[in-house]
């Protein structure tokens, strides 16, 4: 399947736009939000882009991607995600540095750089946030099981500090934070695969989960980690 060629980037930012908001719909003045203009540009875009069959509106309802405009944005945040893995792992930017330089590479329309750019780095199915790759074709992967390196593209690799927020007695998932913010739910599964140092939270936060839950951190299985070279030793 082929995305419609030659879009413009603001098109493109456009429709990455409506794929990340419209839930199905998003209503106009929300998408000028996101884009940063005024909603009377946004009321121009989304015309010129339902003239392109790529999206879908209707007065109250909002606008929403149509099946040929979903691939289209794919094919943008296959792009930007491809880059970020590029940047991440083969040029040594942080991981915070990576989305910037990505939101410009992103709009390079070659499709035969892209296939290379993706053969070069093994056909990634995440980008260094954790985030899902879209395949060429449109499709997405599965977020269902573990991979093994699936831990160090989330960021979860030794030396990181998190906190435990919260354990989901249903199926031991646990949810983390980042200094910064970001939350990530682990399932139980990948949480096995995490080696923790427990540190006491400061007396003046909330009672979260206990020490006992921390040092649970990975059940009954015998603590391991994917990189033995650089893991740490509990201190219980
Ligand atoms: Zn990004």
């Amino acid at each position: 399947m082929n995305a419609p060629a030659l879009l413009t980037s603001t098109e493109e930012n456009y429709l990455k736009a409506v794929f990340a908001l419209a839930q199905p719909r998003i209503g106009t003045n929300a998408l000028a939000d996101r884009v940063q203009t005024k909603a009377s540009s946004a009321t121009d875009m989304i015309q010129r882009l339902a003239e392109k069959g790529l999206v879908e509106y209707e007065r109250y309802r909002g606008v929403g991607l149509t099946p040929s405009g979903r691939v289209a944005a794919a094919a943008v945040i296959r792009r930007h995600r491809l880059w970020e893995v590029f940047l991440a792992e083969k040029l040594g930017f942080g991981w915070h540095e990576v989305h910037d330089l990505a939101e410009e590479l992103e709009h390079v329309q070659s499709p035969e750089l892209i296939r290379r750019l993706d053969a070069f780095l093994d056909t990634p199915s995440y980008d260094p946030h954790g985030d899902p790759i879209p395949r060429a074709d449109g499709t997405w992967p599965t977020a269902a099981g573990v991979r093994l390196d699936y831990l160090h593209r989330v960021g979860m690799v030794p030396g990181t500090e998190w906190t435990l927020s919260e354990i989901v007695p249903f199926d031991g998932t646990r949810t983390v934070q980042t200094r910064s913010g970001r939350t990530l739910d682990l399932s139980a599964l990948a949480a096995r695969h995490v080696l923790v140092q427990p540190q006491e939270p400061p007396a003046d936060e909330p009672l979260g989960p206990t020490r006992r839950d921390l040092l649970q951190w990975g059940d009954e299985t015998p603590y391991e980690t994917t990189r033995p070279s650089e893991t740490q030793t509990p201190d219980a």
